[in-house]
């Protein structure tokens, strides 16, 4: 009347048990290598089950990619920057020769003068400051905004490509 060492019990009761955590199923299944396996697999096959009904992505991913873009140098935005900075810089001193050239001030001086009444003098004194600086170092300055031009010029061009143009090729 001795009970039999290997009966195994029901699956069904043997999964009931696994999800209640306990009973004489699951004591029986860890001394039965066959039932162990049996459960092993039921594991496996719900670990994967719910693997694929999980839509969501690991919680740290948003984490990982982040820090890998922060890790990533920036060659691009700076370059960007150093263009855009640059192109600014001749810019203005384009506007400051254009002020100081005695042709256009003709036009454009009186315009500002009218423009800003209560600043006249001190309009007159940059702009005669300006002119003089223009009449006695034009070389130099024309020098220093051909320069800013073509370094800006040469940043933009960058900026639409690396690698040797046409021409050059
Ligand atoms: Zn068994």
């Amino acid at each position: 009347m001795t009970p039999t060492t290997c009966e195994c019990p029901d699956l069904e009761e043997l999964f009931t048990e696994l999800e209640v955590g306990e009973g004489p199923a699951l004591e029986h299944a860890k001394g039965c290598p066959l039932c162990t396996a049996i459960i092993e697999e039921h594991r496996l096959l719900e670990k994967d089950l719910y693997r694929m009904a999980d839509p969501l992505p690991p919680p740290d991913l948003v984490h990982k990619v982040m820090a890998r873009v922060a890790a990533e140098p920036p060659p691009l935005r700076s370059e960007l920057w150093t263009g855009v900075s640059i192109l600014a810089v001749s810019i203005l001193a384009g506007l400051g020769v254009l002020l100081s050239n005695d042709a256009a001030l003709s036009g454009a001086g009186t315009g500002l003068a009218r423009f800003l009444v209560d600043g006249k003098a001190f309009l007159e004194a940059l702009l005669s400051g300006a002119r003089a600086l223009w009449n006695t170092a034009a070389a130099p300055v024309a020098g220093v905004l051909a320069f800013l031009l073509f370094t800006s010029l040469f940043g933009i061009k960058r900026l639409a490509g690396d690698g040797p143009t046409p021409s050059e090729a």
